[in-house]
């Protein structure tokens, strides 16, 4: 067998990000998303760093090109909105 390993690296603009309040408890979110039969499969972690949420973290909304609404974590949602506030607008 011949593998042929791809790895794509994509580039997501940050639309905006919500830092002053969390969105949600994960937790609460989880379970009103599983309540409606849908997938949180793409909520689980923070976008950016990666980190994978507990239930009782809270979590906070940003809104990136191609993807639409993400959750980030504390740390990145703080970041995040200092680049933003500091970054001319294009
Ligand atoms: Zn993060």
């Amino acid at each position: 067998m011949v593998n042929i390993t791809k790895r794509s690296v994509n580039t997501y603009k940050i639309l905006s990000v919500i830092s002053d309040n969390p969105a949600f408890l994960f937790g609460e979110f989880k379970e009103s998303r599983i309540k409606h039969g849908m997938s949180t499969a793409r909520f689980e972690k923070c976008f950016k760093c990666n980190h994978r949420f507990t239930n009782d973290e809270p979590v906070y909304f940003a809104c990136v090109s191609q993807k639409g609404n993400v959750f980030f974590c504390k740390d990145c949602a703080d970041e995040c909105s200092k680049e933003i506030r500091k970054a001319p607008t294009d």
